[in-house]
């Protein structure tokens, strides 16, 4: 059998659906006719996106696939069409392996970090021997097909789909459950439960047909948080993706453009808190002054942008705002890496060499007079080294509110893969609430 990839993005219509959920029906209904090389994927895109649909997810499915694959990409069409009921979602196919298709790593490269025309990424697409269908989804779909190549980091989601019937109806949540069950894993989850705000991360709001996804660089623990679901769930399904690997954190270089996504070393200058607690710090960044905005939600970025002052040099992931307010370039962060913390002093009276009590300056004569026995000296004031309480290190949002592609604070990068893997469908797909997929036999650090 040959390898096929079929991406797509976009699926679903103004107010329901998602993506995932359709590509896992899809996978559902073709089980009999394909074999799986991979799990299917769930790829983030540059999160700075304005117009990108949920989330800015993409999802691939990388098949073990005999037919024609015009006509796998012709049925993909028809059922996008019936679930969505609109035709500018995206699906693209083709053979091989695409992570060695330079065209498709750089075209994946620019999705990551920039804006990428609907031009752009059917030609990288029909240049590269494949196919594609539908409207906007199509950049999606064609940058998503070179992603998660043997070499890059991954995680997993895990993700529970509700019935239709309770589609738009308020999800069950269990948070106190879902709080003990974490606090029994081994830490190799993340950003599934919002401490702070007391609710479950995990769970999306309003219509989409997800009632979780739990999200982890392990799988069998990840089954754990069913126990927090207090509602039936209809299907369930186990994504391989890049969120939370930083695979958006490239540097920035030339002209920043509205909506780039990368990496920027900054100089601060001042730090400032403005109304509603967010924080502005004003720096210099390749040759030019920008402003860096820590919103207030980001908690402990946002406590540790408080503390910064001039001099101090971070590195900054964030996102080019398309608008300027005070002039200059604002950037806004995702995540921060304090390189060097500035040493600040000043300036101060010595004590009296005799007597020990502070020195005075008795006035413009200069010099320095001890007030109890009235010893002078022509002497200056002393340097005093400043305590700073910020120290070097990475500074994230808190658990449950990171970027999808943001990596939690000290994550490790996992080790690399060989693919095509062997899968079976119901090694990440179930139809039966009570059966949990999951990959008994693969990679021990997928099951601690
Ligand atoms: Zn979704
Ligand atoms: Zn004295």
């Amino acid at each position: 059998m040959r390898l096929v990839s079929l991406a797509l993005d976009s699926v679903d219509s103004l107010y329901w659906g998602c993506t995932t959920h359709f590509s896992t029906l899809l996978l559902n209904m073709l089980k009999d006719r394909v074999e799986l090389a991979d799990f299917p994927l769930l790829v983030r895109l540059n999160p700075g996106v304005p117009w990108k649909t949920r989330g800015n997810g993409a999802v691939v499915l990388r098949l073990l696939y005999d037919g024609d694959v015009k006509s796998l990409l012709e049925a993909v069409r028809g059922y996008a069409l019936e679930y969505s009921n609109k035709e500018d979602f995206g699906i693209a196919v083709v053979e091989g392996a695409p992570w060695e298709v330079e065209r498709l790593r750089i075209l994946y490269s620019k999705a990551l970090t920039d804006v990428v025309t609907v031009d752009v990424a059917r030609k990288a697409v029909e240049k590269s021997g494949g196919l594609w269908a539908g409207g906007m989804g199509v950049i999606g779909a064609s940058a998503a097909l070179a992603a998660l190549a043997p070499w890059d980091d991954y995680t997993f989601e895990l993700i529970a789909y509700r019935k239709p019937e309770n589609w738009g109806v308020e999800r069950c949540m269990n948070y106190k459950l879902l709080v003990e069950a974490e606090a029994r894993m081994p830490p190799c989850t993340f950003n599934n439960i919002d401490y702070h705000g007391r609710t479950a991360a995990a769970a999306p709001g309003g219509w989409d047909p997800v009632l979780a996804g739990f999200r982890g660089d392990c799988i069998a623990p990840l089954a754990g948080y069913a126990i927090g679901l207090c509602e039936e769930v209809d299907l369930w399904a186990l994504f391989r993706s890049n969120q939370h690997t930083d695979a958006h954190a490239k540097p920035l270089t030339g002209e920043l453009k509205p909506y780039q996504t990368g990496l920027v070393d900054v100089t601060v200058k001042n730090s400032k808190v403005i109304a509603g607690g967010h924080v502005i710090v004003r720096g210099l960044a390749l040759g030019g002054d920008v402003d860096i905005v820590f919103y207030r939600e980001t908690g402990p970025l946002n406590s540790a942008a408080r503390m910064l002052s001039e001099g101090d040099e971070i590195t900054v992931l964030g996102t080019v705002k398309p608008y300027k307010p005070r002039g200059v370039t604002v950037i806004a962060a995702e995540k921060m890496r304090v390189n060097k913390v500035e040493t600040k002093t000043v300036k101060i009276n010595p004590r009296c060499p005799k007597c020990g009590t502070r020195m005075e300056s008795p006035g413009r004569k200069g010099g320095l007079r001890c007030p109890k026995c009235g010893y002078k000296k022509e002497t200056t004031k002393i340097n005093v080294r400043i305590e700073r309480s910020l120290t070097t290190g990475e500074y994230t949002p808190p658990p449950g509110r990171l970027k999808h592609l943001t990596s939690p604070k000290g994550r490790k990068q996992q080790p690399p893969l060989k693919l095509p893997l062997k899968l079976k469908i119901d090694q990440v797909l179930s139809t039966d609430p009570k059966r949990i997929p999951h990959t008994s036999e693969a990679h021990s650090s997928w099951n601690p």
